[in-house]
């Protein structure tokens, strides 16, 4: 590949919110085995469709509020987007092993949620003593803009503070930017419109 990396080292997470299950069940069949899922509720609605698919993965990359942390850790394979040490209890009570990552706000304008990056190695820290939490890297959305490489400076920042606090997994990238991301390092790039064409607005 154009930026020196090998394609195993990264995963392809199919983002399909706002798209019904069977998109899931179809790109399943061509083989994607990653699914990124924004809203417990909406992939609650969905996963009597998908349940069945014995390999699918399923992230949440939408933000997680406590009151929806046990029913998400029962319904998603992988959390990228614990934002605080009391959203990690309530996923650990679950009682369920989960990998997580941890998102980081790394400007004002981009997604609202998301840690400071200074509150990071703290973070990582308290969940080192969570049961059934596995924290494996961090994750991040950078504010839009057309230009990829208004993203780049937040990319190389995210692996600099995965660097820092010996995390392995950055996911950062999405359709406009995966390009850039992965020259950055990312190890997971969520990508739905490049897969699936343009949303619906709800
Ligand atoms: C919707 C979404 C994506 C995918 O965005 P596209 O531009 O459609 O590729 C990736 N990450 C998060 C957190 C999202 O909400």
């Amino acid at each position: 590949m154009r930026a020196g990396r090998r394609r195993c080292d990264i995963t392809l997470i199919a983002v399909t919110k706002v798209f019904p299950a069977e998109v899931i069940r179809e790109a399943y069949v061509e083989g994607v085995r990653h699914f990124g899922e924004n809203y417990v509720q909406e992939f609650e609605a969905k996963f009597p469709v998908v349940a069945d698919l014995p390999e699918a993965e399923f992230h949440l990359i939408g933000h997680l509020q406590s009151n929806k942390a046990k029913r998400a850790a029962e319904l998603f394979h992988v959390i990228e987007t614990v934002d605080s040490l009391k959203l990690a209890r309530r996923i650990s009570d679950a009682g369920r092993k989960l990998p997580v990552m941890i998102e980081v706000k790394l400007s004002g304008e981009g997604s609202k949620s998301g840690v400071e990056p200074d509150q990071v190695p703290q973070l990582v820290e308290e969940l080192h003593d969570i049961p059934n939490i596995e924290l494996t890297g961090l994750m991040t959305m950078p504010p839009w803009s057309e230009d990829a490489e208004v993203s780049r400076p937040y990319f190389r920042r995210l692996r600099e503070l995965a660097g820092q606090v010996g995390l392995h997994d950055l996911s950062m990238g999405m359709s406009h930017d995966l390009e850039t991301a992965i020259e950055e390092g990312a190890t997971h790039v969520r990508v739905g419109t490049a897969l699936f064409g343009p949303r619906k607005k709800a």
